[in-house]
């Protein structure tokens, strides 16, 4: 789950991370009252769940109230990479000296949390990992020992940080962005800029902070901040159903038992010159119940033009999965053409069910390949 740049921040200050004074506003007079309550100069944030809002105008400084409230009239209704401001973070304005780069993420690939800390931040952190690599210190953190101080000092040695007073300041905040890291279950918490002021104080004008969905049941208060309007319109209703969904950008709707049949459904499709535009992952069931969920988070999909379900049937029988199918489609109405795969435990019989009862736009297929090109023919048709 990803946090808006002021719930991030809510966060590294429960763990000592300095940040700028601020309020949310939701409307432009909501904002003029933030800035007259925090006085002087402040910078009206647009709050939205991606980067770039300032090359997007997004990010504006204004010097009194009623620039406050023009500059959140501004920016409250505007559209950054698809993604609708309906909030507005006002803060303090910082005066900027230099501006660095902090963060924490996992490391797949070495399963470890990965550190970066460089000194040329605020731009985009791929640019500066392509065309100034050594400029990026990078350093893996085991996660059984945990983070130790000398860590922090390398990595603000080898990113060349030499003023003794940031040194400390940025090696206090490494540690403390670790802490969080670990007690929140983040994904990431990412510092970008971390600026620099004038009189030589550090802190964190910008948070990214990602949290790990399956961490949530333990942080009541973070799985609070999920902002239920945020996102994707079917990834919410999938969520409310419980139903495992993913969204993609193609045609074919994909609903599947287990994550590797999904997987390799969605190579399938792909190899016959289709392209899936979501998939659900039943898990092990095959129950009316589940079907019909998932066929509602499916067909919410505008995009959707055609549907296969594969369906292997270990544990989960092909009967049932016939009856769940049947069910679903009594229950709910649909259109769209559905090609139906059924292999493994009483494949036959469930078969044989859908041949008897299923209406004229569903096609039962025997094998995976022969399923896909026909899904992928009937979506076409219909273009
Ligand atoms: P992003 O574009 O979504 O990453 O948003 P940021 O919060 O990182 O802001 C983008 C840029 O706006 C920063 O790199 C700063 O240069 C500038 N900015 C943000 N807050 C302030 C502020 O308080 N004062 C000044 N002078 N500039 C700011
Ligand atoms: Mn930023």
């Amino acid at each position: 789950m990803d946090l808006y740049e002021y719930q991030g921040k809510q966060l590294f200050a429960r763990f000592g991370i300095p940040v700028s004074e601020g309020r949310l506003a939701t409307t432009p007079e909501e904002a003029r009252a933030a800035a007259e309550e925090l006085g002087g100069q402040v910078v009206v944030k647009a709050q939205v769940l991606t980067g770039g809002r300032g090359k997007a105008g997004g990010i504006q400084l204004a010097d009194s109230p009623d620039n406050a409230e023009a500059r959140a009239r501004d920016i409250l209704g505007m559209d950054i990479r698809g993604h609708v401001v309906r909030s507005v973070w006002i803060e303090k304005a910082s005066d900027i000296e230099r501006e660095y780069y902090l963060s924490v993420t996992f490391d797949r690939g070495e399963k470890k949390p990965l550190f970066m800390f460089t000194t040329k931040g605020g731009v985009d952190i791929e640019e500066v990992a392509e065309t100034d690599p050594d400029a990026l210190a990078r350093l893996h953190i085991d996660p059984l020992a945990g983070f130790q101080p000398f860590q922090a000092r390398w990595l603000v040695f080898t990113a060349g940080l030499e003023d003794p007073d940031e040194q400390k300041q940025v090696l206090a905040i490494v540690a403390k962005l670790y802490e969080a890291f670990v007690a929140s279950d983040a994904m990431l918490c990412e510092i970008n800029p971390l600026v620099v002021t004038p009189a030589g104080e550090v802190k964190a004008l910008d948070s990214k902070f990602t949290v790990d969905d399956n961490a949530l049941y333990r942080h009541t208060d973070i799985a609070e901040m999920r902002d239920p309007e945020a996102g994707d319109p079917q990834e919410r209703l999938a969520r409310e159903k419980g139903v495992t969904y993913v969204k993609l950008d193609g045609e074919i709707g994909i609903l599947g038992n287990g994550a590797g049949l999904v997987m390799s459904t969605l190579d399938v499709i792909d190899q016959v010159g289709g392209r899936p535009a979501n998939f659900c992952d039943l898990g092990g069931g095959g129950d009316a119940e589940g079907v019909v969920d998932a066929l509602e988070v499916i067909t919410a999909d505008a995009q959707v033009e055609a549907i296969l379900f594969n369906i292997f049937g270990g544990i989960t029988r092909g009967d049932e999965v016939a009856r769940g199918i049947l069910e679903a489609l009594e229950r709910m109405s649909i259109d769209l053409p559905i090609v139906v795969r059924l292999d493994g435990t009483n494949a036959a019989e469930g078969r044989a069910m859908l041949a008897e009862a299923a209406p004229p736009n569903l096609y039962v297929e025997e094998t995976m390949l022969s399923a896909a090109e026909r899904v992928v023919e009937l979506a076409k048709e219909r273009r």
